[in-house]
């Protein structure tokens, strides 16, 4: 049994209760009965004490507090999948500066995939998971294979299978054809942007030309005659912080510019010097502004994403959904965890060329093993009060501290700074 307490001013208190997800607000009474409560004082000796608290209530907050949770992992649909990432070019036509495919090619051959193999990761695929919420087209840049996503959209359509079809996008590219799909299929699109002084610098063409302009022109350009971009990516740099703009100004000035869609926004993820960020203390010192900032969505803690999974009050007990929720094919038809791993053979699950009963058992093995990594239990996380809402990268955690399932130092104090802030400003 355990709480976490946030001290919110004038002798007030938010109370968290990690392993049910509960906040409430209390006093330094509420805390001293919290603390009898977890060493197992009996309601008598409480009320002998002066604890003006009902029976009710004493079970009540020992229910809060998580007793007779052991946090066991609950059984998962192997028939499902939140997300296909399929790799329909393994080339960009941009050199983003904090790109962790290496320019899109994730060290392999800059190539495209084929109808063919786009086909049968389709058929395999829906027939290991015959349901799939999402396919996500991705690259490198998915624009320069469009004929690809085409046929891969009507297959789906075709096949009467409710999947929601989209892609990521530097946004350098837009036309009649993109236009054709996106009304077509219902086809969803999201730009990778930044603010212009950072994007033309981090967000180069090939060959170092400015990119702003032409990002600019095309999202303009597909709204007008769309609903599309329906969400914006943006990547928080040590250079955004170097030059004085802290997260808070990044999202405002990106609102300002590209107006108020979705937008998710998260710290880069680097070994680079230059960008990986040095004090991440700046995403908690942003809170305060962004308070009322809508839409706004992090794969880290941050503002809406902390205040929706406390709503949720969905228990995280992996780090993200890589491997079991999410899944990545490459342009070859090689299967891996998610786009991050992809080329690294440690993490290969097969490929979509294997005949079905080997490729089904292999996928579903190595689904199991990275589903069965549970944090609450396990490792660092096991004591931390965030354990059971936490979020991380775990590509992010390989580059920093070699283990997937280790975060970094810097990042765990940076999402309980941004956690408790969010609390304060919520309940005071
Ligand atoms: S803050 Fe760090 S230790 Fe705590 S749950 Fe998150 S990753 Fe684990
Ligand atoms: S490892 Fe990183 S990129 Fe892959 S699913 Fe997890 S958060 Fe996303």
């Amino acid at each position: 049994m355990r709480y976490h307490s946030i001290d919110i001013g004038e002798g007030r208190y938010g109370v968290y209760f990690p392993d049910t997800m509960k906040l409430i607000k209390g006093n330094s009474a509420t805390l001293m009965l919290l603390d009898k409560i977890i060493s197992n004082e009996s309601l008598e000796k409480i009320k002998e004490d002066g604890f003006l608290v009902s029976h009710e209530e004493y079970y009540n907050y020992r229910k809060m507090l998580g007793e007779g949770i052991t946090h066991e992992l609950p059984l998962r649909d192997k028939k499902h999948l939140g997300e296909l990432i399929i790799h329909v070019s393994n080339d960009c036509n941009m050199r983003c500066l904090y790109c962790y495919g290496n320019g899109g090619c994730y060290n392999m051959k800059r190539e495209f995939m084929d109808e063919e193999t786009v086909i049968e990761t389709l058929e395999k695929m829906y027939k290991i998971y015959p349901k799939i919420d999402l396919i996500n087209f991705f690259g490198g840049e998915p624009t320069l294979n469009l004929n690809v996503i085409k046929a891969a959209c009507a297959y789906v359509r075709a096949n009467n299978k409710e999947t929601i079809l989209g892609m990521v996008s530097n946004g350098t590219y837009a036309s009649k054809e993109l236009l054709d799909i996106i009304n077509e299929y219902d086809f969803k699109v999201t730009f990778s942007v930044d603010m212009q002084s950072m994007q033309d610098t981090l967000r180069p063409m090939v060959g170092g030309k400015p990119s702003f302009e032409t990002v600019l022109k095309n999202f303009r350009y597909l709204k007008k005659y769309s609903s599309e971009p329906s969400g914006i990516e943006v990547t928080y740099t040590e250079m955004h912080r170097q030059k004085g703009i802290s997260p808070a100004d990044l999202v405002k000035e990106v609102r300002k510019i590209f107006g108020n869609i979705p937008m998710i926004f998260n710290p880069v993820s680097s070994c680079d010097e230059k960008l990986d960020i040095k004090d991440l203390s700046c995403f908690g010192e942003s809170i305060e502004q962004l308070k009322g900032e809508p839409k706004l969505y992090s794969t880290t803690s941050f503002v809406q994403s902390v205040l929706l999974r406390l709503a949720e009050k969905n228990i995280k007990y992996q780090f993200c959904a890589s491997g079991f929720g999410k899944t990545a094919v490459s342009t070859k038809g090689d299967i891996y965890p998610c786009q991050a791993f992809l080329g690294d053979e440690n993490y290969r699950f097969g490929n979509v060329k294997d005949t079905l009963d080997v490729l089904k058992s292999s996928v579903i093995k190595k689904s199991d093993e990275m589903y069965n990594q549970n944090k609450v239990i396990n490792g660092k996380c096991k004591d931390c009060y965030l354990n059971t809402y936490c979020h991380r990268c775990i590509h992010d955690n390989s580059l920093k501290t070699c283990d997937v399932g280790v975060s970094p130092d810097d990042m765990c104090e940076m999402q309980k700074d941004v956690f408790d802030r969010v609390i304060r400003n919520k309940l005071s």
